[in-house]
């Protein structure tokens, strides 16, 4: 079978991370989510994290040559050579532009550019309301998926906490991030033939469905 290489697009709260995931596990490919290897950098206060820390927790984007050197640096790790599913990179054209380079160093192409699309204020509740275990990593919404004791983990009883960036204040800055830096990049892959939109509103297991459609779809019209 052909190489799985996957950008999922969309701005933050689209649901991009949950449905890599599950396509993650299904293709036995790796997720690669530049924002949970800086949060983890952050975690762990490495130079990189210190750094990016100022950057993210005003919803800002972290420099390019930053979040390029990591995603290099990824890809060229054994378990990416039969497919990486990016998630959250490329963020702007700059990105996108070392990404195609770096692809054709390492001679991969890309297979398809999923971008998920939900309405503003959906977003905004789906942010606002976020929240993880830091212990074991579950994800949990505090209307539309909660704990079943509130404020506690399902999976390991740890107290759940709110990703410091989806505070309503730094939400809206985020959001208007990526309409300003990430949207360009539609029409970028749209002019290349690579984009693929899908609904990001609607239930889990029927999002997954479409999305299977639309990259296996393509795979076949560009064979
Ligand atoms: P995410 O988890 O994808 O929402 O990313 C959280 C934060 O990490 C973002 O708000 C940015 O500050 C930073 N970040 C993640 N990916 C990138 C990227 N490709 N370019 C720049 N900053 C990024």
């Amino acid at each position: 079978m052909s190489h799985l290489n996957l950008v999922f697009l969309g701005p933050p709260g689209a649901g991009k991370g949950t449905q890599a995931k599950l396509l993650s596990r299904r293709h036995a490919i790796p997720q690669v989510s530049t924002g949970d290897i800086l949060r983890s950098a952050v975690k762990n206060e490495s130079p990189m994290g210190l750094k990016a820390r100022e950057y993210m927790k005003t919803g800002a984007l972290v420099p390019d040559d930053v979040v390029i050197g990591i995603v290099r640096e990824r890809l060229e790790c054994p378990d990416a050579q039969t497919g990486f599913i990016l998630d959250g990179f490329p963020r702007t054209v700059p990105q996108a532009e070392a990404l195609t380079l770096m692809l054709d160093e390492l001679g991969k192409t890309l297979t398809a550019v999923v971008s998920f699309e939900v309405d503003r204020d959906e977003l905004v509740q789906r942010l606002v309301g976020r929240r993880t275990c830091p212990a074991c990593g579950a994800g949990y919404h505090v209307t539309y998926d909660p704990p079943r004791v509130d404020g506690i983990c399902n999976a390991c009883g740890s107290t759940l906490v709110q990703r410091e960036d989806d505070r309503e204040e730094t939400v809206v800055n985020r959001l208007e991030v990526y309409d300003a830096q990430t949207a360009p990049l539609k029409a970028y892959y749209s002019s290349k033939g690579l984009l693929r939109e899908v609904p990001g509103s609607g239930p889990i297991d029927q999002i997954e469905r479409i999305i299977h459609d639309r990259i296996f779809g393509s795979c076949r019209d560009t064979a």
